[in-house]
């Protein structure tokens, strides 16, 4: 997965295709059972971003612990693939190329060829 904290991505398919966001939070999938149980899964790989598939989390008050309860609006992982980094440069939805001439991995923009990260 080529999408990191702090990315602006956008949504290309479900119920918020079209909406823009800061990427909050990665997930790392993991198998659920078999032989590679816990182990990383990348098909499983979920990003968190801000004002996108908001889910109404109905939290009760848990023993003596002070949370907030009722009705909380809350963004919910998508999966990285429903999702498309944003090109600082060109502003499209875009995949990317790894550069690693520099020793580095420098994602570059496939549409307008600039690079994203700093070299
Ligand atoms: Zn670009």
């Amino acid at each position: 997965m080529y999408i990191k904290t702090g990315d602006l991505v956008e949504v290309v398919r479900g119920k918020d295709r079209g909406k823009r966001g800061e990427v909050q939070r990665v997930v790392r999938g993991k198998f659920k059972y078999g032989r590679r149980k816990g182990q990383h899964d990348p098909d499983h790989d979920r990003v968190v971003v801000a004002g996108v598939n908001l889910i109404v989390k109905h939290q009760r008050a848990t023993g003596r612990v002070q949370t907030q309860t009722g009705r909380i609006t809350r963004e919910a992982p998508i999966h990285h693939s429903n999702v498309m980094l944003v090109c600082p440069h060109c502003d499209r939805p875009t995949r990317v190329n790894i550069d690693r001439s520099t020793g580095k991995k420098v994602r570059v923009c496939k549409k307008c060829g600039q690079p994203i990260d700093k070299y």
